[in-house]
């Protein structure tokens, strides 16, 4: 009875954490490369790529576009936000 019930806990808490990684992965943080014009979703294969020493992280896609970087065509940035 009382494992069942830590049971659901643990998985609650499991899936509570992993949503809101999600959410703040996907709008928050985008990537790019000091030798490209293209900036990425972090979970891009392309942004995974980019030399640690040449990335730059943007907090928003206005501020990608206000340095001069162009959306992904892999990943496709949203520019709304
Ligand atoms: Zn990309």
């Amino acid at each position: 009875m009382l494992k069942k019930l830590l049971a659901g806990l643990v998985i609650g808490v499991c899936l509570m954490s992993f949503s809101g990684l999600g959410l703040s992965q996907e709008a928050k943080v985008y990537v790019g490369s000091k030798n490209s014009t293209k900036y990425h979703y972090t979970w891009c294969r392309w942004a995974q790529k980019i030399n640690p020493n040449n990335k730059v992280t943007f907090n928003s896609a206005q501020e990608a576009k206000a340095a001069g970087y162009i959306p992904c065509k892999v990943c496709k940035p949203l520019m709304r936000d």
